[in-house]
Order: structure tokens, then C-alpha cells, then sequence
């Protein structure tokens, strides 16, 4: 009989290529049907609560006017306010703000948070922008969302060429608009600021610090030792830099990187720092680093390794792919990087998936912590932030763990299911409205 991994291999061609929301919601219809979850709470669940487009005008430095395109997509608040980031991205579309708002509803509830999901951003290329006109066209953004966000009710972080930066902008811009005695008590309007406005210290590294520690439980529930093995991370922005970094620093060696620009291999080995260092200085690009040899795009997937960290964009390990990965663990920095078929493909292939709404969700335990800081008009350590994240993180993996092995689901379809049940509990508790 034909395996599954060859038949989908087959017919991937065949069929067209599916959008990030066909992807989660597969996801959450096969959690749903395992917990058997009541019908009604499956409709609230599968549609989005509220979803904003903006369109907006911003000067550029010629005097020229562009209109850009933004949008904010509100899933699910039963927890909470809406919660997640803001992407600058050619890709944004309603479609992506969709899927990513609803995967940030599963990951907050997973993190036993009280927030729900959100999730936009704005359809452009940054790079193709002076650093004053993404100012301009941050604060814009800003200005057109103002009403739909807020401190209790919808808070934005960084995520895809957006940063602490872009957050200090949107910060100051909301606050400037608020009536002066409610300005600074609205600091807490986004998370993922500078520690100097408002942000937590060690927020930068939080998301990636998660995937490190995501991958160093499972390989002490396997007893593996990380020295040594082999790592290749798809992303070295935010995540799949701090994730290369506490990788390495537990002895793990990185050897093949792939980001916007190109490919790059060493099995001997690339130095995270001085790489890091290298793309401060080639405009954030990988390309030519000179301790490493250019790699095809097509063939960084199926480079020797043992942990494999898709830490970019949606949609990456695929059909086409899957069958090539040669590490036994995927470890989901991005939000999305599987699709269902590519899945598939490594399950049956004896692969482990952290799955992203656990692997990742050290980014949004950090903006908790921003965000009661912030609302408690409090200051903490880096010491202390990293010690709350590190229990935290653990708490979520060990539930999900422990849950996959007694119920003998693969961890992606666990965590759905604990994460479906907790809002369910909330909407049983409470009824439908009126
Ligand atoms: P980032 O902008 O800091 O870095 C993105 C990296 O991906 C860059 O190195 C870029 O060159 C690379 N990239 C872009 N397009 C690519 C492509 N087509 N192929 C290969 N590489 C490509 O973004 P980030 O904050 O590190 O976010 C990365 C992923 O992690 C996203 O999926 C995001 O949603 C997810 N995530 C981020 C956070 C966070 O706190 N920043 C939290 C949770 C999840």
C-alpha cells in the first residue's frame, strides 16, 4: 500500500495551495471533534468577533501621498482583551490577520492568560521605507486604530518587521491623543516597548528564550543532551536569533540558516554572535557570511540536522517539503510554519512538533508581564522576569505534555484541546448574552 507521506507527495501538486486560515481552522475542527465540543461554542469560535481595515494616507519624503492598507482582526475576547501583534508584511491580508488572530485565542488561553486573540498589521515592504516615513506611517496606523484598541480591551505587541520601536511609536501617538489626565495611565495600550518606555526588561529575548526552553524540557523528557546536536533555524529576526542564542549557550550547534535573503550552511558550526553581528552590518541579511557556504533556498529544509526551528513566516514546512526534514523535532517559533499535509508527513514520519501556541508563547507570558507592570506601576528586574517566564513556560509544556501522552494526540491537537476547553468553560459559566 502507498504510504501517506508518498500519496500526499503525489496529489500536492494537484491541489491549490491552501490559506493560513483553512490551516487553523483544520486544526481547531479536529481539537473540537476530540473534546466534542458543544456546537454552539464551535460556532462562536470559528468566526472572528470583529475585524477593522483601515485605509489611511502618510507624506512620504518626496511630498508624494501613498494610501497604505491596515487591518485588526478581534477573534475571541471571552478571556479577556484582545491580545497579539502587528505584522508589516507583503503577506498581510485579511486572510493571515484571520488565522494569526485565532492562533493567538488558542495560545493565550493555553497560557492560562486573561486575554483573548487579535492580530493585524499593514500590507507593505519596510524595507522600501526611509526609517521617518514608517514613523509617520506607524502613527497614522495608530491614529486610524485608536478607537479599536486600548489598554483594557485590545493591546498590540511587536511581531514580523515590527519592534520595540515601532511600539514606542504606536505608544506615544495613542497616549498623545488620549485627554491629558488619562495619558500615562494608557502606557499599557501595547506591549513589547523599550525598557526606557514603559517595557519589560528581557522582552526582547522572551519569545525565543520559550522556544529554547520549549526544546530543552522535551529533550530532558526524553533523556537527550543538547550538546552537540544540530540545530538550522528558518527566521534570524527576533525569535530565531534569541532561540539560536540559548541554544547555543546550552551547547547546541547551529548549522544552517535561511532568512529573506538567502541560505546559508556550516556543519561545523556558525557562531550565533558573530553572525548576529554580521547581519547588524549587511542591512539584517545572512547572505556572503563569511564563515558559512550560500545554500539554495530549496534545499535548507533538508539540510543535516537534529532540531529543526521554522522561526519566519506562515506555511513553510508543506507537502513539498516535509518529507525532506531530517531533524526529530520541529520546534515552531512562527506562528503557522506547518501546514496540515506537511504535518502529516512528520507525524508519520515519528517527528515531534512543539507546536507554536505552546513553542512561542514566551512572547506573549513577556507582554503579560509588561502589561501588569505597567498597570500596577511597578518595575521588575531582569533576574525576576526571567525566573516568573521560566515557571510560567514550564507549567503550559508540562499540561500539554502530560495531556498528549495520556490521551496518546500528537502536542499540537493537546494543546488545542486544553486551550478550547478553558474558553468553553467561560462562555458555559457565563451564557449567551441576553
Ligand atoms: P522579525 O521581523 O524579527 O524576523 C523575521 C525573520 O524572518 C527575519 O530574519 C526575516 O529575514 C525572516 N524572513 C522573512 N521572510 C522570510 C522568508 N520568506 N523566508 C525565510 N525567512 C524569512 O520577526 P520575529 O518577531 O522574529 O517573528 C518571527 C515569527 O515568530 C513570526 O511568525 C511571528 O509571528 C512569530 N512570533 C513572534 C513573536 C515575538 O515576540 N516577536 C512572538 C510569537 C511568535
Amino acid at each position: 500500500m502507498e504510504t501517506l507521506t508518498a500519496e500526499i507527495k503525489k496529489n500536492s501538486k494537484k491541489v491549490p495551495v491552501k490559506g493560513m486560515m483553512d490551516n487553523v481552522m483544520e486544526q481547531f475542527n479536529s481539537a473540537a471533534d476530540q473534546i466534542n465540543l458543544h456546537p454552539s461554542i464551535r460556532k462562536i469560535l470559528s468566526i472572528t468577533n470583529n475585524e477593522i481595515i483601515v485605509n489611511f494616507p502618510v507624506k512620504m519624503d518626496n511630498g508624494d501621498v501613498e494610501i497604505f492598507r491596515g487591518y485588526r482582526v478581534q477573534h475571541n475576547n471571552a478571556l479577556g482583551p484582545y491580545k497579539g501583534g502587528l505584522r508589516y508584511h507583503p503577506t498581510v491580508d485579511i486572510d493571515a490577520a484571520r488565522a494569526l488572530a485565532m492562533w493567538m485565542t488558542w495560545k493565550t488561553s493555553l497560557a492560562g492568560l486573561p486575554y483573548g486573540g487579535g492580530k493585524g498589521g499593514i500590507q507593505l515592504d519596510p524595507s522600501k521605507y526611509s526609517q521617518g516615513e514608517l514613523e509617520r506611517i506607524t502613527r497614522r496606523f495608530t491614529f486610524a486604530l485608536a478607537d479599536n484598541i486600548g489598554p483594557e480591551h485590545d493591546i498590540p505587541a511587536p511581531d514580523v518587521n515590527t519592534n520595540s520601536q515601532t511600539m514606542a511609536w504606536m505608544a506615544d501617538t495613542y497616549m498623545s491623543t488620549r485627554p491629558p489626565a488619562e495619558r500615562t495611565a494608557n502606557q499599557h495600550v501595547v506591549t513589547g516597548k523599550p525598557a526606557g518606555s514603559g517595557g519589560l526588561e528581557g522582552r526582547d529575548r522572551a519569545t525565543g528564550y520559550g522556544v529554547f526552553l520549549s526544546i530543552k524540557i522535551w529533550a530532558e523528557k526524553n533523556n537527550v543532551s543538547l550538546k552537540d546536536k544540530k540545530f538550522i533555524v528558518q527566521g534570524f529576526g527576533n525569535v530565531g536569533y534569541w532561540a539560536s542564542y540559548f541554544l547555543e549557550k546550552e551547547g547546541a550547534k547551529l548549522v544552517a540558516v535561511q532568512d529573506a535573503f538567502g541560505s546559508i550552511e556550516n556543519q561545523k558550526g556558525i557562531v550565533v554572535e558573530d553572525l548576529f553581528n554580521y547581519t547588524k552590518a549587511n542591512k539584517g541579511s545572512i547572505v556572503d557570511f563569511p564563515d558559512a557556504k550560500n545554500l539554495k533556498k530549496d534545499n535548507f529544509f533538508a539540510t543535516d540536522c537534529d532540531i529543526c526551528i521554522p522561526a519566519a513566516l506562515g506555511n513553510q514546512i508543506t507537502a513539498d517539503n516535509a518529507s525532506q526534514i531530517k531533524a526529530s523535532l520541529v520546534a515552531e517559533g512562527a506562528n503557522g510554519p506547518t501546514n496540515v499535509e506537511g504535518e502529516k508527513i512528520l507525524l508519520e514520519r515519528g517527528i515531534t512538533i512543539i507546536p507554536d501556541i505552546l513553542c512561542n508563547s514566551g512572547g506573549v507570558v513577556g507582554s503579560y508581564f509588561e502589561w501588569l507592570q505597567n498597570r500596577n506601576g511597578e518595575l521588575w528586574q531582569l533576574d525576576e522576569v526571567m525566573a516568573k517566564l521560566d515557571k510560567k513556560l514550564r507549567e503550559s509544556f508540562n499540561k500539554v505534555y502530560e495531556y498528549s501522552q495520556r490521551e496518546n494526540l500528537d502536542m499540537r491537537t493537546a494543546a488545542y484541546c486544553i486551550a478550547i476547553q478553558r474558553i468553553e468553560r467561560a462562555y458555559v459559566e457565563r451564557g449567551i448574552f441576553p
